[in-house]
């Protein structure tokens, strides 16, 4: 499946360039044009990868970085700096950017940018899934929660493996439904609250603390 690129640029004209150049490379692109659309997009699309312009209005890509950092989102994150802002390519590395680059750039230097970061994405996006002390195994499909080890149905797999994929994002019941039950899935909606309630009483069976946490009135999240 392509990839899914968040890119946030206000230059309306650079952002429509970038995307194209994106698109015929067979990337899935949403595009923001201000800070606060962008980090809205950028923590509810769950995009695989963010190029995000430093200057834009509202909201900095530095601050956007930084706020997504801050709520554990591990995306990889491309800042594009003008010329006069590379003495500060500290700070934004410092918010947790992964990388920068300068512009007026390349697009083929772009390119191989998004390309590097998503190939290292990919490698670590390996087989074992951890969050705390819960880890899950695609390959073999184990659970263990710290050493004990944890019997789950297919089902019950599937909706923590999906949870896991990304710790402190919160999926919305519509998500979970497609992504877990299928497009297709036509029944009772309650089958996730069935479900987490399943999975809850395993992961906690010796008194462990909770992590699949209830988001009321939207879904679910796995976290703290
Ligand atoms: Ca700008």
């Amino acid at each position: 499946m392509s990839a899914h690129i968040l890119l946030v640029e206000d230059e309306v004209k650079l952002a429509r360039f970038i995307e194209l150049e994106l698109t015929s490379e067979g990337y899935r692109i949403s595009i923001a044009h201000d800070g606060m659309t962008g980090l809205t997009l950028a923590r509810e699309s769950a995009p695989e990868l963010v190029i995000l312009d430093w200057m834009l209005p509202g909201m900095t890509g530095v601050e956007i970085c930084r706020r997504l950092r801050a709520t554990g989102i591990k995306v990889p994150v491309i800042l594009l700096t003008a010329k006069d802002e590379v003495g500060d390519r500290v700070a934004g590395l410092d918010a947790g950017a992964d990388d920068y680059v300068v512009k007026p750039f390349s697009i083929e230097e772009l390119l191989a940018r998004v390309r590097a970061h998503l190939r290292r994405t990919q490698e670590v996006d390996q087989d074992v899934l951890q969050f705390d002390d819960l880890s899950l195994n695609r390959l073999t499909r184990e659970v263990f929660r710290g050493q004990r080890a944890i019997d789950l149905t297919a089902k019950e797999f599937d909706l923590l493996e999906y949870l896991l994929s990304h710790p402190r994002q919160v999926y919305t019941r519509d998500q979970i439904l497609e992504n877990v039950w299928g497009y297709d899935f036509i029944g009772d909606s309650n089958i996730i609250e069935v479900y987490v309630r399943y999975l809850r009483l395993k992961l906690e069976e010796k008194g462990e603390k909770r992590l699949i946490q209830t988001i009321r009135g939207v879904g679910y999240v796995l976290r703290d």
